[in-house]
């Protein structure tokens, strides 16, 4: 096809675009300061969640459309993408499961005293196909869950830990997609070359009509970048620091609870990636005792001792206060742009259904 098209930005939004255009016969170029692992989408946790993104009704069908594209990659191990059961929770209060989540499985999870008094412990038992309670409020079955990683049968590592306080009061089930970014973005890398798309990386532009002119379309997947380079005062960069630590053997569920402190701790191929922070900062520098923090958290809710810490790695989510901006414009010398930044704690999550109607509005415009 004759028409040559630019991509500004070579994280999960912009690789992911560059393939849906390679692949559809453009010839695409990607230009970007940081490529794949250093940019924000290197620092993701990388579950499907349609999480701290806006509006609902907008960003819906995208993250469920790429759902679908992710559950197909996930029949190919080499693209770093599988299937894993994901268990939202509550601290306190009851859960509520929304609609979207109903018909990809969700199912309440319950919990089950299975010590009784002398143990102490209401321990996790796993069994979230056991009820299914469509957009009902769950109510756990006791005042609290306890989430271990460790086969219920065996008994606490450490007698009178913290395991034996109750964790949770309500949660669900899902199974979602968990994208290792140790070995996604490569794949998409790579995937991007094989349908002739050049990347080229160490480049920064001040704004969008720096593209050379040869390039009769530009897609801005600048991430947090967009807030200078299209000066988008609605931009905010919402950081998150993680922790990545030890594969946990027995760990084979992602546990998440969003409710503040947001915890998270996510079992990837070969480690775990522990979690989290959200506030408003762009202070890119990993902080001591933010990372001691998640430890302790993670720690409480597994019932684990304190893991070595491989790696810190933090990011800035690029929220956009009025929602995710995927639309056309036009640049000052006349050319088409497309935006599609804005993706919050979500870019892996509506990736390709963006990339998609990216290709939809381009397409309707030629
Ligand atoms: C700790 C953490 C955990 C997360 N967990 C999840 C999760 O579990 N699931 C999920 O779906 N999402 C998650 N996210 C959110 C997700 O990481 C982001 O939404 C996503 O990475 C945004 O991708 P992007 O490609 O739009 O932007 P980025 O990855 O930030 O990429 C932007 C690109 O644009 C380039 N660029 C910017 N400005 C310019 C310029 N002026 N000139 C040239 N190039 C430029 C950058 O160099 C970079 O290549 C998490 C984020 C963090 C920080």
């Amino acid at each position: 096809m004759d028409r040559n098209v630019a991509i500004i930005g070579a994280g999960v939004s912009g690789l992911t675009c560059g393939i849906v255009f390679a692949e559809h016969g453009y010839r695409t170029a990607i230009f970007a300061k940081e490529t794949g692992r250093q940019t924000t989408s290197g620092a993701a946790a990388a579950i499907w969640f349609p999480y701290h993104v806006e509006p609902a009704e907008r960003v819906i069908p995208l993250a469920l459309d790429s759902y679908q594209m992710l559950l197909d990659l996930a029949r190919f191990p080499e693209s770093g993408v599988s299937i894993i059961e994901s268990r939202q929770f509550l601290r306190t209060g009851e859960i509520e499961i929304p609609d979207w989540a109903i018909p990809l499985g969700a199912s309440a999870i319950p919990s089950e005293v299975e010590n009784g008094a002398a143990g102490g412990a209401a321990t996790w038992t796993g069994r979230p196909e056991a009820e299914r309670m469509g957009s009902e409020r769950i109510k756990s079955r006791r005042a609290g869950f306890n989430v271990s990683p460790r086969d219920p049968s065996t008994p606490p590592a450490r007698a009178g830990s913290a395991h034996d306080e109750h964790c949770f009061a309500s949660g669900f089930s899902l199974r979602v997609p968990l994208m290792d970014t140790t070995i996604y973005l490569d794949y998409l890398t790579a995937r991007f070359g094989k349908a002739s798309g050049e990347i080229h990386a160490n480049v920064r532009f001040k704004k969008l009509e720096d593209v050379d002119a040869k390039f009769d379309l530009v897609i801005d997947c600048a991430g947090i970048g967009a807030r200078e380079l299209v000066n988008d005062p609605d931009l905010e960069p919402h950081r998150g620091q993680v922790a990545i630590v030890p594969k946990i053997e027995s760990l084979s569920a992602a546990i998440v609870c969003d409710e503040a402190p947001l915890m998270y701790a996510i079992p990837r191929a070969n480690d775990c990636v522990f979690g989290g922070t959200n506030e408003i900062s762009d202070n890119l520098m990993a902080d001591r005792e933010t990372t001691s923090r998640i430890l302790a958290e993670c720690g409480r809710v597994l019932n684990i001792d304190k893991p070595t810490v491989f790696a810190e790695r933090v990011g800035l989510r690029p929220f956009r206060r009025s929602g995710i901006r995927l639309e056309r414009d036009r640049l000052r010398d006349g050319r088409t742009v497309i935006h599609n930044y804005g993706h919050g704690g979500a870019g892996f999550t509506l990736s390709w259904g963006c990339a998609r109607e990216v290709l939809e509005v381009a397409v309707s415009s030629w």
